[in-house]
């Protein structure tokens, strides 16, 4: 039986008030995490102990090509959603913000111009993004930086094997991440998060 277990958050649910309320880190993390945590055992509980006995997500996902088509789809979301969560609550921090320095801000203002300019870019399409999924910044094939967006809980590291994409910080706009203190607001929940972004996370994960 697979036995993937709910990561511990690594700071208290209010740490990142007033950006992201307390109410809505309890719940995204006790029920949502909870239960991609639980689907994603669920998932891998169908199949042959090669994969039932995997650790590590990050390798279940990079190989998502290989899992057998009956859960390749739960697999998908579910093993997506549980890593994605766990870097997202790690690319945030109390009293976080500001910009990031040193190699990843190089990466930033060769990829986008400027800071200022990716934030816009970030921002815009994250929240013009139809539906339920995520906003990235990625390291690409050439040890640079891009934007992209992901649907639903798919991972970045999906795209790891063929286009040599990693993740590198996140944004969930899933309105379960935003809905009890934003509202249909998702461009003010966008522009509250930026005041918890974790850049020293962000940068190493980059090197
Ligand atoms: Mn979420």
């Amino acid at each position: 039986m697979a036995n993937f277990t709910l990561p511990p958050m690594p700071y208290p649910y209010d740490a990142l008030e007033p950006h992201i309320d307390a109410r809505t880190m309890e719940i995204h993390h006790t029920k949502h995490h909870q239960a991609y945590t639980d689907g994603l055992n669920k998932a891998l509980g169908n199949l042959g102990p090669e994969w039932q006995n995997k650790s590590d997500v990050v390798e279940i996902l990079k190989s998502i090509d290989s899992v057998p088509e009956n859960a390749r789809g739960a697999v998908n979301f579910h093993g997506g959603g549980y890593n994605n969560h766990t870097l997202f609550w790690n690319s945030m921090k109390k009293g976080g913000g500001g910009e990031p320095s040193g190699e990843i801000a190089d990466a930033i203002k060769k990829a986008f111009g400027s800071f200022s300019d990716f934030k816009t870019k970030f921002s815009q399409d994250s929240t013009t993004l139809q539906g339920s999924g995520w906003g990235w910044l990625v390291k690409n094939a050439s040890g640079g930086v891009q934007f992209t967006t992901m649907p639903n809980q798919s991972s970045v590291w999906t795209r790891f094997n063929k286009e040599k994409l990693a993740p590198l910080l996140g944004l969930d706009v899933w309105e379960h991440a935003y809905y009890l203190k934003y509202q249909n607001k998702r461009a003010d929940y966008v522009a509250a998060w930026w005041n918890v972004v974790n850049w020293d996370e962000v940068g190493k994960r980059f090197k």
